[in-house]
């Protein structure tokens, strides 16, 4: 245990986050910025896993809604979440700390097909493992495929960052009246029809105990910050 109170933690990192004020693709200054935020939580002794998104790439709705097929808009999408991936782990390696892309979608000659074993292995050895491919499965999300991981690589919490700094009582950005929780159940956030994650990711993390920290990724506190508890952000669970 390290002495923050956590082991291991999971990070989902969004795609658009990536992307910062350009609409596609991957801005530096962000990707070298999370890398270093990353790099500063092992150095207190966390281990830390990462599964990122691919919205700064391409989405298998996009793909859908404009008449492709949603099958193949998902793979597009998974191989997306590959592109961030090795570009965060490259990014961490230049940060001074070691990183180990996985992918749920073998592709041998790139990466190491995610297993539990090597993926825990390499976090035991003070590697960063980030998670690529998704859920290997079409029809889902990076949010659901973060929760699995967490769950599978027995994380005590999945870091959300989003553009608030927690879960509130409506959406901050419409009703100045809404107050910021400071913890609430996932019975909770159900009842209260609360969006946190898509239905499929809360509800296994719901199933499964995890607890989710939401927090917001303009804090300049950043990732130690939230984990450190000086960071304003809701706990759920
Ligand atoms: N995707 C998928 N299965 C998964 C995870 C992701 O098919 O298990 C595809 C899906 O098309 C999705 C895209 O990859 O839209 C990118 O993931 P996501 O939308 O979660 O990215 P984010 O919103 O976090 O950037």
């Amino acid at each position: 245990m390290s002495k923050t109170g956590y082991s291991r933690v999971l990070l989902k990192v969004s795609g658009e986050v990536l992307a910062g004020d350009q609409s596609y693709g991957i801005e530096p200054k962000v990707l070298d910025d999370i890398a270093g935020q990353v790099v500063a939580l092992v150095g207190l002794g966390v281990e830390v896993a990462v599964v990122i998104g691919a919205g700064n790439i391409v989405r298998g709705m996009t793909i859908a809604a404009k008449g492709g097929d949603r099958v193949i808009g998902d793979h597009m999408g998974m191989l997306g979440t590959v592109i961030n991936s090795l570009a965060l782990g490259d990014a961490i390696r230049r940060a001074g700390g070691r990183s180990h892309v996985f992918s749920q979608v073998s592709m041998p000659s790139i990466c190491d097909t995610f297993t539990q074993r090597a993926a825990i292995a390499a976090l035991e050895g003070g590697a960063v493992v980030i998670c690529a491919g998704g859920t290997g499965n079409p029809f889902f999300t990076t949010d659901t495929a973060a929760a699995l991981k967490a769950i599978e690589l027995r994380c005590d919490v999945l870091l959300k960052g989003t553009k608030v700094d927690g879960v509130y009582s409506a959406d901050p950005e419409i009703d100045p009246t809404a107050t910021r929780f400071e913890t609430i159940s996932h019975e909770q956030v159900i009842a209260q029809d609360l969006r946190v994650m898509d239905t499929a990711a809360f509800a296994l993390a719901r199933d499964n105990g995890l607890p989710i920290i939401v927090y917001a990724l303009s804090d300049e506190q950043g990732l130690v910050g939230v984990i450190e508890g000086r960071t304003p952000s809701t706990r759920v669970g």
